[in-house]
């Protein structure tokens, strides 16, 4: 098949583009700028020339797609268009970053730079794409035009994404859905976040969205004529006190409803809040505020309000910029509406974000002042995560996520600083927020000139007084106190430290008694320390014995026994043959009675040893108590070593019945990455599905990851394994291992 193409209209097509990019952009530019954008699209056009998107365009389309989105929706200057221009050029043509700086600048290039790095694909889950995103978020915090310029270039690429194979089109969206959306919305570019939720929605759920949408269009004469009626007495107050206003009347988005639909298991005719009606005032600078509640008190002349239902973020902005008086009131039909009061400058930054707001630098200085302090604050914190991070990078994605969608406390200082932290938070993590030393030192803190434990969870207007002592230090259980990154990392940091100190001096304690005992300190005489005394690790070891939990005492009786077993071979077990071999050593070649369990239970005293639980299947042998009867052991507990060597005399052989009814204790630990939802998947696999009786369930959470210890009743060996088998397929299980208490 042969194609043709017709250059020249082509050409001319790119042209009539690229001059409607320079005319959007020309109020904005000063001196050489203009100069520098011709030379960036010459450059782009130059580069890409041989290419062609998908969809069959010139690829030069894309690159003035995105600058256009620059300005026209996010509200950025030259510099940003220049950089969208070439943001393609070092990856996919044969131009170096070097070229570029030579041609633009350091400025440019950098963007460039950054926007290169971070073209690789980040999905959910894969470590490489959270390091990618962790790398994006670094040159964030240099230049924050290059996550803005990644926006928009992913916003065009959703726009099209229609002539992309399928599986593409669901990897590109899922990547929309996980980053890039919160992204928009954490930095305000609220009409982006909406378009890319939709498009989303319209690639992975088409039939829905479809459906969504023409019931959108389908009862849209019904919805004005509301509105309009809704809106008639409260037209002519706004008229009659003078006001400059517009109102708008709009449907929610399409991801919107769904979300609705599926959270509140409503149908669609169900939902009752489709819609808000916003009225947009135009007022001076300085009268914004007393204007937005003196409407206020107009539209609730009408309608009653909804208390639980008012949203003032005029006089507290949120962080990502917006502000807006939101308020819900009941309409003559009986009901619920919600009307959004703000001024020109407020929609606008509610509509394209935090780079509108320097169109009104000038004009608003204090409001202007706020917002600042609010994207600073943010910057600097991912800028703070950033630098504290020592785990993997998935945990820190998982934290930045959390971070983005938790809704955040607005707290006070003694001097009425305002401090933003994520709803939660506690005394502990303001301590923290205010400064390293004054968490580590917190000792209680007064809000509200109440006196709370650092465990307070803090309201939206508290404000905190933070109470130190020297002496204090954090501990283990501080964890379970905080919130926020920042307090976790560094009480973390400082439990080790802490650790560390006394691990020292254990290991001066140590060196010293084996000084005494004439024993050199080493590596086989640290791993029998550490299997003697069962510590994982010799930080361990010498942390317990710094802090006396190991007496010095005890590390005598050490040796003695060590002396006993230097002379004497230590028995080697690892099944059961190896087992029967050492008994036949210790009691004499006789065979010995072998007990049968399983069947008789209430014949025979015996019980199964609680510190290795063992369960039909397993290799197991018993050991006469003194006062319990027979304890039942596996040859592989911890514990078999010490007994056969220091009382083969009492060890008697067992074998299981093959009994099946019966059900035995095992414990089982399951550890993953934490998400909602993980334990009931997990209890319900082991009740529904394989009917398993529990006794006991412990989960430990730490940040993001789960530690599960459940006991409970198998069968057999092969039951157990079929059970690990199963429960290691749960999304988020990492490992699922037997384990003995
Ligand atoms: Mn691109």
């Amino acid at each position: 098949m042969e194609v043709s193409i017709d250059l020249q209209a082509e050409n001319k097509e790119i042209v009539s583009r690229y001059r409607k990019l320079v005319k959007s952009v020309r109020p904005l530019m000063k001196d050489n700028d203009h100069k520098q954008v011709r030379l960036a699209f010459n450059t782009a056009l130059e580069a890409h020339k041989e290419m062609r998107r998908k969809s069959g365009e010139p690829y030069i389309f894309h690159p003035i797609a995105v600058a256009q989105i620059c300005v026209d929706e996010i509200g950025l200057g030259p510099t940003a268009v220049i950089a969208a221009l070439l943001h393609d050029v070092v990856e996919d043509t044969d131009m170096e970053l070097n070229d570029i700086e030579k041609l633009f600048g350091k400025k440019v290039a950098k963007i460039i730079d950054g926007l290169t790095k971070i073209s690789g694909v980040f999905l959910q889950g894969t470590s490489q794409q959270a390091e990618n995103f962790r790398k994006t978020l670094l040159t964030l915090s240099e230049d924050v035009r290059v996550i803005l310029i990644k926006i928009a270039d992913r916003l065009h690429n959703m726009r099209t994404l229609e002539s992309m194979p399928r599986n593409t089109q669901l990897k590109i969206s899922s990547e929309t859905i996980f980053l890039y959306a919160p992204l928009a919305h954490r930095l305000g570019l609220y009409s982006i976040k909406t378009e890319l939720e939709d498009l989303y929605l319209k690639y992975t759920e088409p039939e829905i969205y479809r459906e969504i949408a023409s019931k959108i269009q389908q009862t849209k004469a019904s919805r004005n004529k509301f509105i309009k009626e809704f809106v008639e007495p409260i037209d002519d107050s706004l008229n009659n006190a003078g006001f400059d206003y517009t109102i708008k009347g709009r449907p929610k988005s399409i991801h919107s409803i769904w979300n609705k639909m599926k959270k509140q298991k409503v149908s669609f005719e169900e939902i009752y809040d489709l819609f808000a009606i916003r009225i947009i005032l135009e007022t001076p600078p300085d009268e914004e505020k007393s204007a937005c509640w003196q409407v206020y008190s107009m539209v609730t002349d009408f309608y009653k309000p909804n208390p639980d239902r008012l949203r003032d973020w005029v006089s507290t902005p949120k962080s990502n910029g917006y502000e807006s008086l939101h308020v819900t009131v009941m309409s003559k039909t009986g009901q619920w509406v919600e009307v959004q009061i703000r001024t020109l400058r407020m929609d606008e930054i509610a509509e394209k974000g935090f780079a509108a707001h320097w169109k009104y630098k000038d004009s608003n200085k204090e409001a202007v002042g706020n917002r600042e302090t609010g994207i600073e604050a943010w910057i600097s914190k991912v800028r703070e995560m950033l630098e504290n991070q020592d785990g993997s990078a998935i945990e820190f994605v998982n934290d930045f996520r959390n971070n983005l969608f938790s809704e955040e406390v607005y707290l006070f200082t003694p001097k009425g600083d305002l401090r933003i932290l994520p709803a939660g938070a506690t005394a502990l993590d303001f301590a923290f927020e205010i400064h390293t030393k004054v968490g580590q030192n917190c000792l209680g803190a007064k809000v509200n000139n109440k006196l709370v434990p650092i465990s307070h969870k803090l309201n939206n207007g508290d404000q905190i007084e933070i109470l130190t002592s020297s002496k204090q230090k954090p501990s283990l259980d501080w964890l379970r106190f905080v919130v926020t990154s920042k307090a976790i990392s560094k009480i973390k940091d400082s439990l080790r430290d802490q650790k560390k100190v006394v691990a020292t001096e254990g290991k001066e304690i140590v060196e010293r008694t084996l000084r005494l005992l004439r024993i050199q300190l080493s590596d086989d005489v640290m791993g029998e320390l550490r299997a003697y005394f069962d510590c994982k690790s010799s930080l361990d070891f010498f942390f317990m014995v710094g802090q006396g939990s190991i007496d010095p005492g005890e590390i005598r009786k050490f040796r003695e026994e060590k002396k006993k077993r230097d002379t004497m071979p230590a028995p080697v077990i690892h099944d059961a043959k190896s087992f029967e071999k050492e008994i036949r050593k210790v009691r004499g070649v006789e065979a010995t009675d072998q007990l049968l369990i399983g069947e008789n239970m209430d014949k025979i005293d015996y019980a199964l040893a609680q510190c290795c639980n063992p369960i039909p299947g397993d290799d197991v042998f018993g050991f006469v108590t003194v006062n319990e009867g027979i304890k039942i052991h596996r040859t592989t507990c911890p514990n078999a070593v010490e007994l056969m060597s220091n009382y083969g005399y009492r060890i008697i052989k067992v074998k299981w019945t093959s009994q099946k009814e019966l059900a035995f204790l095992a414990g089982i630990r399951i550890t993953g990455t934490d998400r909602i939802g993980l334990v009931q998947d997990l209890t319900r696999i082991i009740s529904n599905d394989l009917r398993v009786n529990m006794r006991s369930i412990s989960i430990d959470t730490d940040d993001t990851i789960f530690e599960g210890k459940i006991m409970l009743f198998v069968n057999s060996t092969e039951h157990l394994e079929q059970l690990i088998r199963k429960l290691s397929k749960v999304d988020g299980v990492v490992r699922v291992d037997r384990f003995d208490s």
